[in-house]
């Protein structure tokens, strides 16, 4: 039942046609007038409406110690909420730090610590150091890169597949070079893949010999509990695979309820080794008095445990899983058999990752916007924004409301076509 035909096997006269085709379909795409956006992987605004109780917590001002949660002090984030991510991330309270509304400024300030002052395994702070590299697969994470680039950190890409970073290039990489300090991974429904790092991959990543005594995974599960389907993945154990392999410092993990609660006043946790947890604590005291504890209040009275927040995600599901079927449906209609794109097919997580014919992405998103279809911009999810092939696309479905979402993707699969139309005849 597929209706299309790949575009290579075509004679130059059907190409021909296709193309005139495919500029009529754009021509009509464009006399819509449409408007829509799908730039950022944000919660809709019914996904944050699931969340609104919270508006009227805490119930109380004092925690289960009878603690005033109004009040400074208790750096380390409240007590009750610690446990709740702890079981949730399968770690030990003790490895637990709660923080602000912001994950990403936890990674900020904790490569800031290693820059500044070198973390607990580290032999100077790395910024005495003549050179520091991160490995990162791509596609990957825009900000985790723009962050690098901040700092002047050199980044070094691997491919992502479907269960992790390519290990053995990951693996070779760290293997002689001392300045390689870090990489990325977003273990659970990797933005922008959907990919989940397998028990092997990680298993090799927490036990691989590394030339720098400090190397640093910095595990970003931002989606562990973001599931579009029944099978719900478990993102696997790092904090224990590097213990028993002799590296207990080397993962430090982080998670936020940005996409669980409010993208803008959620609550963020970093869970690492008791070590480098206190050596996280040393620096961060120079900053804060203590975290804003009536929001950890307020999160756990709302989600009561972590089955609360399992249960929670569900009805996530049930407003986002649409979505990604109809981004499906509409790349599908619109793009199979051509065999000028592919897509991902993330069972959780907020993106679909698109790759078209290579040389077309940036044509692609062009011709969107000129449509009235905002896509993040071609080549964001590398390092400097540059997609050496030119052929990847992140696709946010989850903001527009299911309708748009359809018509945007219908919209995306023509301007798809119709720039590997003009590829392959010019
Ligand atoms: N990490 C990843 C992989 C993300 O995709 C995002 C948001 O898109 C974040 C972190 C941001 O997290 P937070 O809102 O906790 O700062």
């Amino acid at each position: 039942t597929n209706p299309h035909t790949a575009l290579a096997s075509l004679s130059d006269d059907d190409l021909a046609g296709f193309l005139a085709e495919q500029r009529e379909a754009y021509a009509a795409l464009r006399a819509r007038g449409l408007k829509l956006d799908l730039t950022r992987g944000k919660p809709s605004a019914a996904q944050l409406d699931l969340s609104d109780a919270l508006l009227a917590l805490p119930s109380t001002t004092k925690d289960r110690a009878g603690v005033d949660v109004r009040n400074y002090g208790g750096l380390e984030g409240l007590a009750e909420l610690r446990e709740m991510f702890a079981e949730l991330l399968w770690v030990e309270p003790s490895q637990v730090v709660a923080g602000g509304n912001s994950s990403l400024t936890m990674m900020y300030s904790t490569i800031v610590d290693f820059l500044l002052f070198g973390g607990v395994d580290s032999p100077r702070p790395w910024s005495q150091e003549d050179t520091v590299r991160f490995v990162c697969p791509v596609p990957g994470y825009d900000r985790h890169f723009s962050m690098l680039a901040a700092f002047g950190i050199e980044m070094v890409t691997v491919d992502m597949h479907d269960d992790g970073p390519d290990i053995a290039a990951v693996e070779a990489l760290v293997k002689d070079d001392p300045s390689i300090k870090g990489i990325w991974i977003v273990p659970t429904y990797a933005n922008p893949s959907g990919a989940v790092v397998s028990q092997e991959i990680a298993a090799r990543l927490a036990a691989m010999p590394t030339a720098a005594p400090d190397f640093t995974i910095f595990w970003d599960n931002a989606y562990a509990f973001h599931h579009l389907t029944e099978v719900e993945a478990k993102s696997a154990d790092i904090l224990t695979l590097a213990a028993a392999s002799g590296h207990p410092n080397r993962p430090i993990m982080f998670a936020s309820t940005s996409k669980i609660t409010f993208a803008g006043a959620g609550v963020a946790v970093l869970a690492a080794s008791e070590a480098n947890v206190k050596w996280y604590l040393k620096h961060l005291s120079m900053s804060s008095i203590g975290p804003d504890k009536v929001n950890h209040l307020r999160h756990v009275e709302f989600f009561k445990d972590a089955e609360g927040v399992r249960a929670h995600m569900r009805g996530h599901r049930d407003i986002i899983a649409p979505k990604f079927a109809a981004v499906d449906e509409a790349l599908t209609e619109g793009l199979d058999g051509l065999e000028v794109a592919e897509w991902s097919h993330p069972t959780g997580g907020y993106f679909v990752n698109l790759d078209v014919l290579d040389g077309t992405a940036s044509r692609v998103v062009a011709l969107a916007k000129e449509a009235g279809i905002a896509l993040t911009p071609a080549g964001a999810s590398f390092p400097h924004g540059h997609d050496p092939r030119d052929r990847n696309i992140r696709l946010a479905p989850t903001f527009p409301v299911l309708d748009e979402v359809r018509t945007a993707m219908a919209g995306v699969a023509t301007c798809v076509a119709l720039a590997a139309a003009e590829k392959v005849t010019a």
